[in-house]
């Protein structure tokens, strides 16, 4: 790729971007000029929450844009269906201090913030209490103090929330804290903020990620193709420039990506974007998300129909989260 062909942008500024954000669920039915008593509108205490960037994505006047559906609060959120609960994944039981998370040997999660660009209705942290989490750096002393005293923990993921909701000058003073810890060997972001607000990708970004002292994992969350337009396209473009690896992980949902079709044109776009597919997640049964379940035995038949039309490289592990397990489990036939 030509230096010429990513040029510096002054993006609008992403913060006010994220300030703006709309929140209600009229205006967002009226932005694309849908009745929100049709599409079954309904207040929730995971309030709605999406970014004009996102919106300018989803087509005006249908129902089921695969867009609309990841963030539209609805009625059917307040179904209460057994096995969907608060903390599907038990997740106090991995918690190593304030904010900081280990599951997996060697690599930690660090929450570095609760804030999103865009709330996700099936996310599984739409309940996680993260008050012991709050914003100002000395909430990250005893995360700090826990990671660098277990010389086991190669690798520090930073997740949330979404941290690139952090500002670069933040996201610089955590990275320099870590770089103090000898034994960290890899340095990884969970991020969607490049999708839903691809102006997040700035200046500052880059040039924060090509001085990092690590080679950069950003693994994305994009769930359909009509995410990947040209800006964020761009925004890839760049992080790649910075040094960054990209991958992505998404989450099957019905009704928004439940389809060979879709599943393999979520693939190739990310291809043209220069990310690899890295993980496809079965949902995790938090409350209010039941609406969105596939069963393991459509996975597997989606997955298989994945694996006979694309190239290995682009048919992403299908997963799901066990309580305990000592990693992500690959979904397999004998499962109901
Ligand atoms: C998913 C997850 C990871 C990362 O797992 P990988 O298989 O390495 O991508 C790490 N820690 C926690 C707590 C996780 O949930
Ligand atoms: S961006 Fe990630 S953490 Fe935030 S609401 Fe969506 S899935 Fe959840």
């Amino acid at each position: 790729m030509i230096a010429a062909s990513l040029p510096s942008r002054q993006p609008k500024n992403w913060q006010q971007q994220m300030a703006e954000a709309v929140t209600s669920p009229a205006a967002l039915c009226e932005a694309l000029g849908l009745d929100p008593v049709r599409a079954g509108v309904a207040d929730s205490l995971f309030p709605l929450r999406v970014p004009q960037a996102f919106i300018a994505r989803m087509r005006r006047g249908d129902y089921h844009d695969p867009l609309l559906l990841q963030v539209l609060s609805v009625g059917a959120e307040q179904a209460a269906v057994e096995g969907f609960v608060a903390d599907p994944l038990q997740e106090a039981a991995a918690r190593r201090a304030p904010g900081l998370l280990q599951k997996y040997r060697h690599r930690a999660l660090l929450l570095a913030t609760a804030a999103c660009a865009v709330h996700c209705r099936y996310c599984f942290r739409r309940e996680y209490p993260y008050e012991d989490n709050a914003s100002d750096d000395g909430r990250w002393n005893a995360a700090l103090a826990s990671l660098a005293a277990d010389p086991q923990i190669e690798e520090v993921i930073l997740s949330g929330g979404d941290p690139l909701s952090l500002s670069n000058a933040r996201l610089e003073s955590l990275s320099q804290r870590l770089a103090g810890i000898g034994h960290l060997r890899r340095f990884r972001i969970h991020t969607r903020q490049p999708v839903v607000l691809p102006d997040r990708v700035d200046d500052g970004l880059c040039q924060w990620l090509a001085k990092l002292p690590w080679r950069p994992v950003i693994v994305l969350h994009c769930n359909h193709a009509n995410e990947i337009d040209d800006a964020v396209r761009q925004s890839c473009a760049r992080l790649r420039a910075a040094g960054a690896t990209l991958l992505n992980q998404s989450v099957l949902l019905a009704g928004i990506n439940d389809s060979a079709a879709a599943l393999c044109e979520l693939s190739r776009a990310l291809d043209g974007a220069g990310v690899l597919p890295y993980y496809l997640h079965l949902l995790d049964p938090v409350r209010g998300s039941a609406h969105f379940d596939v069963s393991a035995r459509t996975a597997l038949s989606l997955h298989g129909a994945m694996q006979s039309e694309l190239p290995g490289y682009l048919v992403p592990r299908l997963v799901r989260e066990k309580p305990g397990a000592a990693s992500k489990s690959p979904v397999r036939n004998e499962e109901d």
